[in-house]
């Protein structure tokens, strides 16, 4: 028989090839190759500040970046950066555990610690390794993880890196967390449940009141992913467990450095004292390579910043209010939500990556997100903002998304506003 599908060299002899698997990625890429700016692979040429790049020779708005507090050209960032290349070299060449903690990144946990309230903080290498360190550690072959349906996919990742059974419940649905919470025994200590504080695709919050309740009711532990919500919610920045009144009731509170803080990196805070011994037994903190100096110094750097100037958040809820009422006086369909996150749907998936291109043709760059990776299975852009965006790029982008919407049929004159 013919194999069916190969990339190898050689005779075609396989009726199963381990290759075959990749065959639906081969033609989805070139289906989408025909595109003058085929998606999901689009490269930045020059970056000019937080919110304009250089794509494929043309000034572009970037509304599809997590640079809430558009930190990512401050001067003392910057300044911060380069003074730890020259003192500790441009790579740690190491692992946390074995020649890679430097004292920066020890600095940054007590740091992290005090800004969040917490008692320990742990830094990894990216948000992703803190997810795959905390929550594939915590899951062991007794207890029970469950989490929220539209979880990051770094959260899925690290449930199934460890052994822990998993059952997931409806998107922001504590009726029925309740109802898989009940199912299982109320007075075990084995259950942790995992939530977002805002998550990443629609923009909506998770109701972390409602879902403390039931943690406490049901006696399980909670770990809340602030990636999104860091140093956009609550009164000081610390996220959405703060923006709740509900700190002191999470055990666990994951993020990352690479979107407010705009470095790179992640994180676990906790007042638990078992948070220190996972220096030594997470396997994403003990075996990969240490976050760079200079990402650690900015991020440090950054941290000071956001505490200094909390100007930086109103600004930046301005302009993500700005943009998700211009969306929605447009008729846009926008994915219900009070975040600097704001996602349309667009419709089906040819007109959802063509609507995106021709933006990107036109000067804009949001997100396209595409089933299976999307809630619901819905094609959507995902558009997100910056304290940094000016009044009048909002506009101009604005301007833009109804002239593409209105040549492509998107947007139908007199359309009334809509929400999803
Ligand atoms: N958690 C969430 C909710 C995220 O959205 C992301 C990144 N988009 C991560 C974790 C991973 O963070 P990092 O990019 O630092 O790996």
């Amino acid at each position: 028989m013919e194999t069916k599908y190969s990339y190898a060299a050689g005779p075609a002899v396989a009726t199963i090839d381990l290759l075959d698997k990749f065959r639906p990625y081969a033609d989805a890429v070139e289906q989408l190759s025909g595109l003058a700016n085929p998606p999901f692979r689009t490269v930045i040429d020059q970056v000019l500040s937080p919110f304009e790049v250089v794509i494929a020779g043309r000034k572009t708005i970037m509304i599809g970046s997590n640079n809430y507090l558009g930190l990512t050209f401050d001067p003392e960032l910057i300044e911060a950066s380069k003074e730890a290349a020259e003192t500790f070299g441009v790579g740690t060449t190491g692992s946390r555990m074995a020649n890679g903690s430097f004292s920066i990144h020890q600095a940054l946990e007590h740091e992290m610690a005090q800004f969040m309230g917490k008692r320990h903080a742990i830094v990894f290498t990216t948000g992703h390794h803190a997810n795959l360190a905390m929550i594939g550690t915590l899951g062991g072959p007794q207890d029970v993880i469950l989490l929220d349906a539209e979880c990051h996919a770094s959260i899925y990742d690290a449930c199934r890196l460890g052994s822990a059974q998993i059952i997931r419940f409806r998107h922001n649905s504590p009726a029925d967390l309740e109802k898989k919470l009940a199912r299982l025994d109320r007075s075990s200590r084995h259950k942790l449940i995992v939530v977002e504080g805002c998550y990443s695709m629609s923009g909506d919050l998770a109701p972390l009141d409602e879902i403390v309740r039931l943690k406490n009711e049901y006696n399980a532990y909670l770990l809340v992913d602030e990636a999104h919500s860091l140093g956009v919610f609550g009164h000081t920045g610390r996220g959405a467990a703060e923006h709740f009144g509900v700190d002191d009731d999470v055990e666990f509170i994951t993020g990352t450095f690479s979107k407010s803080l705009a470095g790179t990196g992640g994180f676990c805070v906790s007042h638990l004292d078992v948070l220190p011994l996972f220096h030594y037994c997470a396997r994403a903190y003990m075996f990969t390579a240490s976050g760079t100096p200079a990402s650690i110094a900015s991020v440090r750097a950054a941290l000071q910043l956001m505490r200094r100037k909390p100007e930086l958040r109103d600004r930046l809820w301005n302009n993500a209010r700005r943009m998700r009422d211009g969306f929605q006086r447009l008729g846009f369909a926008v994915v219900n939500g009070d975040s600097p996150i704001v996602s349309l749907l667009i419709g089906d998936q040819t007109t959802t990556v063509l609507f995106w291109e021709a933006l990107v043709r036109n000067g804009i760059y949001c997100n396209l997100f595409l089933p299976p990776a999307t809630p619901k299975n819905g094609c959507m852009l995902r558009t997100s903002y910056s304290a940094a965006h000016t009044r009048e790029v909002l506009d101009l982008a604005l301007s833009i998304f109804e002239r593409v919407g209105r040549e492509m049929g998107i947007l139908k004159s007199g359309t009334e506003p809509q929400s999803a």
